[in-house]
């Protein structure tokens, strides 16, 4: 039998293949020292007189049938004839301590942006700790860090990492995507670490903020950025809406009675739903409700309205519209509603500020698959660092093939 070129495949800088061996499932590749490479110093460029050999071992990727393929080196510490210092040589990427070439580290990193580390494991055969090592490692070293500059516009929002009440702040770059910042907690604090990263410069160029209306966030942005507009987010204040629905429909339900009791009961999801996602039965047993039941009609007839404010352009008929439905609620003789209009009007400058911006806090939710995935495998994120390299890695969409 004659093989040609397989020693291309281990074509390491400075070294050659002196000999491979294939025994079933593993493969031993040994290299040797490339005579015709000079050793020189990194320091001053001196020669170098090698002082040392130690005989090394590297994982290398699969090859064919076989998952473990295996380096190995003599690494070779030299010292310069001129300038006296110690450096040592090995092969061209394999970094000092590690086991594994950056090729393998590579591909486990690319496997890894799309599966679970214990089917990266069934794939490379290499356990999860070790995977999520070099994953991190990875990602560390090719990530360039978040650009500051020229920032226009932010979204903010916190995000559930564990089962009981773990949050992170995340803070994104509204116009590009990137993911600029995350920090455990979800109070002020949290976020006022981003501002600190920032020169006066740098906060002068934002111009506006979304966010969502729960969180402690604007009262940082306010004294970080009181040049910039705050938007609430639209899709949070339409889910606040379908909370005040719920506590309506379950008051409705306890003061209800019998046959009309049930008929409150299963209509949770009807309520919320738009028109067009409704089947002709659904339809039917909501009319008879909102014909039965006053108050649950009224927020029903509100909500359509609710979500019409943000179709507005323009500040002017925007703020008519917004005082006419917050009338509404005023006099609608249901007390939960009175109260969300409200707390409506304390917020109104930033409910309005869409017809500015219009921006939502949406493309923040596109890590939640992420996220879930990071979760679901090591039962909450221990390894925030490692969660904002995930992401950042996902917003920035960097091809990780090179
Ligand atoms: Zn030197």
């Amino acid at each position: 039998m004659y093989v040609h070129g397989i020693r291309a495949l281990f074509a390491f800088e400075g070294y050659v293949v002196r000999k491979i061996t294939i025994c079933s499932e593993i493969v031993q590749v040994n290299l040797r020292r490339d005579g015709r490479y000079t050793l020189r110093c990194p320091g001053c460029g001196g020669r170098m007189n090698v002082h040392r050999t130690r005989i090394q071992t590297a994982r290398d990727l699969p090859m064919g049938t076989a998952l473990h393929v295996v380096l190995t080196y003599p690494a070779i510490q030299g010292r310069c004839k001129a300038c006296g210092g110690y450096s040592t040589l090995r092969p061209g990427g394999i970094d000092e301590h590690a086991r594994a070439t950056r090729r393998l580290m590579e591909l486990v990193s690319r496997l890894a942006r799309h599966l679970p580390l214990s089917h990266v494991r069934e794939i490379v055969g290499v356990d999860d700790a070790t995977a999520y090592r070099w994953d991190k490692a990875v990602l560390e070293r090719k990530l360039p860090p978040p650009t500051l500059d020229d920032l226009r516009v932010l979204l903010i929002d916190e995000k559930a990492v564990r089962k009981h009440h773990g949050y992170v702040t995340l803070v994104m770059n509204g116009v590009t995507g990137e993911l600029l910042y995350l920090a455990e907690g979800k109070k002020k604090q949290s976020l006022q670490g981003f501002f600190d990263r920032l020169s006066d410069a740098q906060k002068a160029s934002i111009v506006a903020v979304g966010m969502d209306r729960a969180g402690a966030y604007r009262e940082v942005v306010h004294a970080e950025l009181p040049e910039a507009d705050i938007v609430f987010d639209k899709f949070h204040l339409i889910a606040n809406y379908h909370a005040v629905i719920d506590q309506v429909r379950r008051e409705e339900w306890r003061k209800a009675k019998g046959q009309y009791k049930d008929a409150i009961k299963g209509q949770r999801y009807n309520l919320f739903r738009n028109a067009s996602n409704r089947t002709p039965e659904q339809t039917h047993s909501l009319m008879n409700l909102l014909h039965m039941n006053r108050n649950l009609a009224v927020c029903y007839l509100l909500k359509d309205a609710f979500r019409k404010l943000w179709d507005y352009k323009r500040l002017k008929p925007a703020l008519r519209y917004f005082t006419t439905w917050v009338q509404y609620t005023f006099v609608s003789g249901v007390a939960a509603l009175r109260q969300f209009g409200r707390r409506l009007t304390r917020y109104r400058d930033e409910i309005l500020n869409f017809c500015k911006h219009p921006i939502t806090t949406g493309p923040l939710e596109g890590f939640n698959n992420t996220v879930s995935r990071l979760i679901h495998r090591a039962c909450g994120v221990r390894n925030l660092d490692y969660l904002f390299l995930k992401l950042r890695q996902e917003s920035l969409e960097l091809d990780q093939q090179k």
